[in-house]
């Protein structure tokens, strides 16, 4: 029978979360260490743990192997911190892929230290303002911080205003701007890692590269000129930082259209969505991943409606949730 493979996909790994950590979807991109083991653990045992070179062989019929593919979007420091020690030791290799911008900068972008930021300082006046966007919400207590958050990310998306491209000084709390705030205490699970500590990880022999878009800037707002920059400057600034071609790519926030898709063929041999596509309709730069959420008891229906990604973690014992 002719083999498949099936692709995961990883954001961060953490041994707890702080309490500051409310908003969902932010939080749904967490795995905990433990669970993160207990996955790759079953994975390796069961399947062929795949390298971006090993792809090709599914698609000409030659694998041998059922396979799975572990992928890590962002380059957070949190996943080479909790997740590299692991993946080390069972001996499987993850493509993590790289937004050049936010490795550059080097900080955790301002719409996820709002967060932490905002837990702080309860109850809160927030405003932000960008471009023709103005956001102004009154936070009484903790169990608002996850309904407001969703609010402001549905406007930028609504606005197509890419939520990395926000400021700390575009956000205020309590008329103070964010950037004047301090930021010790902040865990920062969405600071990025240092192109170093990529390149050790990449060097080390278990971690290949991919391509994440130059900004983060959904695939599919951008026109095919601006589509091109975003996709050869990554490509390139990977290139210069890592000495590394990326031959695959995955898209922000995983939004495509078709003019992506065309674009995405000329820089990548594959690309991936965030979600699942049905197989009839896959091609090599339209591909589903399964995202991993196992952080809490009611994740088990999102897992049942993936029903590949729930057997694993079921069957793992990773379902048991940070509660
Ligand atoms: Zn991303």
């Amino acid at each position: 029978m002719r083999k498949s493979f099936k692709t995961l996909m990883f954001h961060g790994v953490a041994d707890d979360m702080s309490e500051h950590c409310v908003f969902m979807p932010s939080r749904n991109c967490f795995v905990r260490t433990d669970d993160f083991e207990k996955a790759i653990d079953y994975c390796s045992s069961r399947f062929k743990i795949l390298r971006p070179g090993d792809l090709d062989a599914y698609f000409d019929g030659t694998a041998s192997d059922d396979g799975i593919f572990i992928t890590v979007d962002d380059g957070l420091q949190y996943f080479f911190d909790h997740a590299l020690p692991v993946l080390k030791k069972y001996n499987a290799p993850a493509t993590v892929f790289i937004t050049s911008d936010w490795t550059n900068e080097g900080i955790e972008p301002a719409i996820f230290a709002l967060e932490y930021h905002l837990y702080s300082k309860l109850p809160a006046k927030l405003v932000v303002k960008k471009n023709e966007l103005h956001f102004e919400r009154q936070v009484t207590g903790k169990s608002g911080i996850n309904a407001v958050l969703n609010e402001l990310w549905n406007e930028l998306f609504n606005r197509k205003i890419s939520a990395n491209s926000i400021r700390a000084n575009e956000i205020s709390l309590n008329g103070v701007p964010m950037n004047e705030l301090t930021d010790e205490g902040n865990p920062g699970y969405w600071k990025p890692a240092s192109w170093e500590t990529i390149r050790a990880a990449h060097l080390s022999g278990i971690i290949d590269i991919g391509g994440h878009g130059k900004t983060h800037t959904p695939f599919s707002w951008l026109r095919a000129d601006e589509l091109e920059q975003e996709m050869a400057e990554n490509k390139k600034e990977i290139q210069t930082h890592l000495n590394t071609e990326a031959v695959v790519c995955t898209f922000p926030h995983g939004m495509y259209d078709e003019k992506t898709l065309a674009v995405v063929g000329k820089h990548f041999a594959y690309g991936f969505t965030n979600r699942v596509v049905p197989a009839a309709v896959e091609t090599r730069t339209c591909l589903s991943r399964y995202n991993v959420p196992f952080q809490r008891p009611n994740s088990i229906p999102s897992l049942l409606s993936y029903p590949f990604a729930g057997k694993i973690l079921r069957k793992a014992g990773a379902v048991s949730g940070w509660y």
